[in-house]
């Protein structure tokens, strides 16, 4: 076993020396491409979040912030991945992750967005980039593959990196230096101030990550393992914090939706002990009734309980129709009991208070889809759209609508699509070859025929010909 290892370790490393051939200073359309084609890894090896209402929230509340982050020639993105391990990561081109390990661990919105801002303050000093630019030239797939491993945890390719540095490259982002993480630490207040957050929001966030080192061992790639020197962040975080105090205070911007956020993972992972806590801890944590309600509802619909899940939805709903957490799950109850115009009739109000909501769209769809009602779910469907990036199966849900209303050539290049986004490039390439056979026009074979070539390419660049070996064990992603 042990020799096994150390035979895949010397063939990576060989390979990570081969492509030390191309001279590449990154310049800004390289960090861009460098960004795109981690995040392609990213989407393709690891569960994103697969609620809609979590992943617009985490987007939100990171745009509020990136506003007041020094100007880059890219938009920040907010990503939320499906993972209890506690940690936040960025890459290069202004990705932003969080994982729901983390989210669940903090108590406030304030303390899920000192994190986000620590992460901006990464982003802003350009700690990955600076990293980069000290290491030999690697190619940019190469590159992708090494940075995608040591962020979010492929043990074969954090085996390449320190196998890289016993060879004399150096360690590749792996974990940021104690002198990063203060500077991020302090990029990250001057964000979270002007965004409106009290400072203290920043150490008690990072107590909470802090407790959890006296808890037992951090496993891989969990925050503690990137983001050195914690314990002492607390201390220095709560002296700067006490000198800013009073500023940032005054915009109650807490509790906000973070809490119904939080309800929202704890019910999709059944669990009832963290919601327990979380009911019990609702006034000291300045959570209204309204909370308290969606919470016990989430936890009713958990057992299956519907007449309960109604009734405490309801009130919550009631008390906050426009609420894009609340009238999703209680149409969600109704779905389930085969009621749906009940149903319709809770989205229909929720969206007439804002109408361009791509979540509430996007649900509606479900809703209509699930009824039978196709064209107009399609309808709902392509509004939410423009939002694909937060809506983990939207494709899949485009495909079979079309695909209902008879619409095959359209159905199969959106499976291709979806297959392709979750990185299974079987059925990707098969749907996208149906869609082919299914095309009338030149123009729209052409059009397919591109998308395969993509995909094709892609394949071909992470599997050099020379070395077909290269990073072979990039898990692919099982399914929704
Ligand atoms: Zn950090």
């Amino acid at each position: 076993m042990v020799r096994k290892t150390l035979v895949v370790v010397l063939t990576i490393v060989l390979v990570v020396v081969g492509a030390f051939s191309q001279v590449m200073a990154l310049d800004l359309k390289e960090e861009i491409e460098l960004g795109k084609e981690v995040f392609r890894k990213i989407q393709e090896t690891y569960r994103f979040l697969n609620s809609p209402e979590v992943n617009y929230y985490v987007m939100e509340l990171g745009n509020r912030l990136s506003k007041h982050v020094a100007p880059a020639p890219y938009k920040y993105q907010f990503f939320v991945i499906d993972n209890d391990v506690p940690n936040a990561f960025t890459i290069p081109g202004g990705y932003v992750f969080v994982n729901t390990g983390l989210i669940c661990l903090m108590a406030k919105e304030g303390e899920l967005a000192s994190v986000l801002a620590h992460e901006l303050g990464h982003a802003e000093a350009r700690h990955i980039h600076r990293q980069l630019e000290q290491q030999k030239p690697l190619m940019v797939a190469s590159l992708a593959a090494i940075l995608a491993g040591a962020l979010i945890g492929n043990p074969q390719l954090a085996q390449a990196i320190t196998a890289g540095s016993m060879g004399g490259a150096q360690t590749i982002a792996l974990s940021y230096s104690r002198d990063h993480e203060r500077e991020a630490d302090q990029i990250g207040l001057r964000i979270l101030q002007a965004t409106g957050y009290p400072p203290s929001d920043a150490p008690s966030a990072m107590q909470r990550l802090a407790q959890r080192q006296w808890q037992g061992r951090p496993g891989n790639y969990d925050y503690l393992m990137s983001h050195p020197g914690v314990v002492e962040r607390v201390g220095y975080l709560s002296e700067i914090a006490a000198k800013l105090k009073g500023s940032g205070e005054n915009k109650s911007l807490d509790p906000g939706l973070f809490p119904y956020a939080k309800i929202t993972i704890l019910g999709l992972k059944n669990d009832n002990h963290g919601l327990d806590r979380l009911i019990n801890d609702a006034s000291q944590l300045g959570y209204d009734s309204s909370v308290v309600a969606f919470a016990r509802g989430v936890k009713a619909l958990g057992y299956g309980d519907f007449s309960n899940a109604v009734a405490y939805l309801d009130k919550a709903w009631q008390s906050q129709k426009g609420n894009f957490f609340i009238a999703p799950k209680l149409a969600d109850v109704f779905v389930r009991q085969r009621q749906f115009d009940r149903a319709k009739a809770v989205l229909s109000q929720a969206l007439s208070l804002s109408p361009e909501h791509p979540v509430l769209h996007y649900r509606y769809g479900t809703i209509l889809e699930e009824e039978g009602s196709f064209s107009q779910a399609l309808e709902h469907y392509e509004k939410a759209l423009p939002a694909s990036d937060l809506l983990p199966d939207i494709e899949y849900h485009m495909g079979t609508t079309l695909g209902k209303l008879g619409k095959l050539r359209e159905a199969h290049t959106y499976l291709g699509d979806y297959y392709a986004k979750i990185g299974d490039q079987r059925l990707a390439v098969f749907h996208y070859e149906k869609a082919i056979s299914f095309a009338s026009s030149q123009a729209d074979k052409e059009q397919i025929q591109s998308k395969l070539r993509k995909l094709k390419g892609k394949e071909e660049r992470e599997q050099p010909k020379e070395n077909p070996r290269t990073f072979p064990n990039i898990p692919t992603r099982r399914g929704m």
